[in-house]
């Protein structure tokens, strides 16, 4: 396994990357800049807790395929207590850092395509779990952070991909040797802080739609890949004075999407783990979905610093024993932990697949990330009220070095208790970070959209419930025959 510190150079041991980012080819090594800098600060954490005795366990798996100690990102979950410590690493992350770590996307990923390349050789005769299982050995080896990017540019959603090719990621060219591929992925999280791309198709396919139906392995680093970077409400503070340290930025760590293009990119023939079978793209895309919709119990990390700050708020804004206040913070408790609750749900009701595996319970998954669509935008909601506004018409933090209005702003921002000015001043740099700043992004939107959006799991709960089963149940208790 990697450290932090060899995980942060081995970033920098890829070539050269194309990346733009505010209309510019970022020049020198991205990594370096400030904005994606506090990206990586917090898919880090991933290497440095798998490092520290207290979270080792945690942040660490005996992997299937080896015996040997793995990071749990590349692991394929093999019971249902597996599934359970996969959620108990992610809340635990999301506490550390308030923010997303990125590398959830690859773990999922992995699952997903060891359940479908194994059917598919299953029904067609094919090697393509050999090939999987030959390349997650070195995902393994190596503690690679892998990109798992699914979601395609669709354009417009009334057309089929066949309708208007561009807007999904398909193949060009086949060779004895590979493939090669064209698109873009969208809201690709972490990718430039990947070694690898995992390339899956977006949707279920039909017979004719055989050159969508790709799935493979690509490095980060692959000629022919543009990476176009994302910007994050507030991002630029990042790059003030001192960059990536300024007290306006609210916290150190943050996200990381970009546009992934594929401008013919190839993929030799061992990374490629899906090429055609459009029967069992619908497959991949449910079992990765519902895999990193159980993903999303990392918001209830994230949940928990927001918890933990309006509690602190109150005590620093001197209103903590008001009942009101009291009350609010339970409500954003209890919201917090319906969340925990489907997640934890449908990873004791996973079951083993045929590729040895095990799948979280999709419905649950499902009624998890729909949950999460929801209830973090009313914690937030809870947290602005409890922190006032001053969270929005504050000073910028250089006032507390300025000769002329330092002594106002350490007078006026007092708080009580140990709610000194700058501790206030910090704490509301936080409060706003995690509900309109850079953390919002993931806490609130992604929350919204990221593993599909509301409505993308309503199908899935309408197709899962067996609505049938339930009126004979009601026939049953009303005398009507069944
Ligand atoms: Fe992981 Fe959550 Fe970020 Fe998705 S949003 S990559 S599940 S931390
Ligand atoms: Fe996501």
């Amino acid at each position: 396994m990697m450290t932090g510190s060899e995980y942060r150079q081995s970033l920098k041991a890829r070539k050269p990357l194309v990346v733009f980012m505010n209309g510019e080819r970022m020049t020198g090594e991205p990594t370096e800049h400030p904005v994606v800098a506090a990206s990586i600060n917090s898919i880090a954490l991933t290497y440095e807790l798998a490092e520290d005795p207290k979270y080792r366990s945690t942040l660490t798996a005996t992997s299937a395929l080896t015996g040997k100690t793995i990071n749990r990102f590349c692991h394929l979950h093999n019971s249902p207590e597996d599934l359970y410590q996969k959620v108990g690493m992610q809340r635990l992350l999301g506490q550390k850092c308030g923010t997303c770590f990125q590398r959830c996307v690859g773990m999922d990923a992995f699952n997903a395509t060891n359940i479908t390349s194994f059917e598919i050789d299953q029904h067609y005769g094919t090697d393509y779990h050999k090939r999987f299982v030959n390349y997650l050995k070195i995902a393994e080896e190596n503690d690679w952070v892998v990109d798992g990017a699914m979601t395609d540019p669709k354009i417009d959603r009334s057309l089929r991909p066949s309708q208007q090719p561009d807007a999904y990621v398909r193949v060009v060219e086949r060779t004895p040797d590979g493939v090669v591929i064209r698109g873009a992925k969208m809201h690709q999280t972490g990718a430039i802080n990947s070694h690898e791309i995992m390339v899956m198709p977006t949707l279920a396919l039909k017979e004719d739609e055989r050159d969508f139906a790709i799935c493979c392995a690509i490095p980060a680093d692959a000629d022919g890949i543009i990476y176009i970077y994302g910007r994050q409400t507030c991002d630029t503070r990042l790059t003030e004075d001192p960059p990536g340290e300024s007290l306006d930025i609210g916290s150190i760590y943050g996200g990381q999407e970009c546009i992934i293009v594929f401008d013919d990119v190839f993929v030799p023939r061992e990374r490629i783990f899906m090429d055609g079978e459009t029967d069992f793209s619908g497959r991949l895309v449910d079992t990765f979905a519902g895999y990193h919709r159980s993903s999303y119990a990392c918001k209830t990390g994230v949940g928990d610093v927001a918890i933990g700050a309006a509690a602190l708020i109150a005590d620093y804004n001197g209103t903590a024993k008001a009942s009101h206040v009291k009350d609010k913070i339970v409500e954003m408790i209890h919201l917090n932990e319906t969340i925990w609750s489907s997640c934890v749900a449908c990873c004791y009701k996973g079951t083993e697949t045929p590729a040895g595996n095990f799948l979280v319970d999709l419905l649950l998954a499902n009624v998890a990330k729909h949950n999460v669509t929801r209830f973090p935008y009313e914690i937030a909601r809870l947290l602005q009220d409890i922190a006032g506004g001053l969270m929005v018409t504050m000073p910028g933090a250089k006032e507390f070095d300025n000769p002329e209005t330092q002594k106002y702003i350490e007078l006026y921002l007092n708080g009580a208790g140990d709610g000194t000015a700058i501790n206030r001043f910090k704490l509301l740099r936080l409060i706003e970070n995690l509900t309109l700043g850079r953390a919002a992004v993931g806490y609130l939107t992604e929350s919204m959209h990221g593993a599909g959006s509301p409505q993308a799991q309503r199908i899935m709960i309408a197709r899962l419930a067996d609505i049938g089963k339930k009126k004979d149940l009601a026939k049953r208790i009303a005398r009507i025959e069944v």
